[in-house]
């Protein structure tokens, strides 16, 4: 399992991380999710890997709980196959009670085309994770057909702006954003954006009040024994409770607006 950090725009500071499989073979070695997690998914085995990320990411979070490193959440993909062989739901929550782990170190990400076409089931499922109190983040918001229906249809906390705009960032995938996360925040539903890999693209998404950011600008995904080594030399700090609790309300605030905004900190 590498890990991906995702930073608050606001702060700068770490606030949580992906987790994405990653398969090193002995004969054949680097080979990419993108190559094996469709096979799997096709053949009714996803859930198992993503069985399996979900253990170590709760192993991870009571590790780092015991050794004083603060927890920050940690998002797992759940394929859309993973509903038909298990209930995610159900695996999740029982590795947080194995633990004695809250419910939001863990959030979970589905891809919004694994929400196209189901039968109910994925609703139903998602409706379980939002009982249960772990978020529901929609991955590659806008890569999709119908993302606006989805965000009609289900309780999502927050959207992955998928990279693919930031890939163009034309003026019109500029446009595509900002009304995104207006959109977003007026609903209540938090904002991160994948594939961030220059400054500009970085201003950009401040100037939009776009909430959370991840990529290589900041780091690539790292090995678990690498990142904490790597973050501290890059001067990166963690987010903590308390901070994340302001920040939370905080960023739901629409930013592109003709009112003067100000954001005040008063230390007692
Ligand atoms: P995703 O969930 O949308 O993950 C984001 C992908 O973008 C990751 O690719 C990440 O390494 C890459 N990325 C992050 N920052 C940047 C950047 O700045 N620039 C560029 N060009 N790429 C960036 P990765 O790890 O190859 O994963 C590909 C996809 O495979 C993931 O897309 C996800 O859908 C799937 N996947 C990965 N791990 C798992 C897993 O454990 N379970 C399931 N079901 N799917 C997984
Ligand atoms: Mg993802
Ligand atoms: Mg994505």
């Amino acid at each position: 399992i590498y890990l991906q950090p995702v930073v608050r725009t606001l702060s700068e500071r770490v606030c949580g991380y992906e987790a994405l499989a990653r398969w090193i073979d002995p004969i054949y070695g680097f080979i990419s999710p993108g190559d094996f997690v469709p096979i799997l998914e096709d053949n009714g085995l996803s859930y198992r890997l993503d069985t399996f990320v979900v253990k170590r990411v709760a192993e991870i979070q009571s590790r780092n709980a015991d050794q004083g490193i603060p927890i920050v959440p940690i998002s797992v993909n759940i394929s859309r196959s993973d509903f038909d062989n298990c209930s995610p739901v159900d695996v999740i929550t029982g590795a947080l009670d194995e633990y004695g782990l809250r419910r939001n170190c863990i959030c979970v990400e589905i891809t919004e085309t694994a929400l196209m076409n189901n039968e109910g089931i994925i609703k139903q499922e998602i409706g379980r994770f939002n009982e249960a109190g772990i978020e529901v983040w929609m991955d590659d918001f806008g890569s999709g057909f119908s993302s606006l229906n989805l965000l009609k249809d289900y309780n999502f906390d927050e959207i992955k702006l998928d990279m693919l705009f930031l890939r163009d960032f034309s003026e019109k995938s500029k446009v595509i954003m900002t009304m995104a996360v207006k959109m977003a925040k007026e609903l209540g539903i938090h904002t991160l954006a994948e594939g961030v890999e220059n400054e500009e693209q970085i201003e950009f998404l401040k100037s939009i009040g776009c909430e959370k950011i991840q990529g290589y600008y900041y780091s690539k995904p790292l090995p678990i024994n690498e990142l904490n080594k790597y973050l501290s030399k890059q001067g990166l700090m963690f987010e903590t409770r308390e901070e994340k609790s302001v920040y939370e309300k905080t960023g739901l605030i629409d930013v592109v607006t003709q009112q003067a905004l100000g954001l005040v900190f008063l230390t007692v």
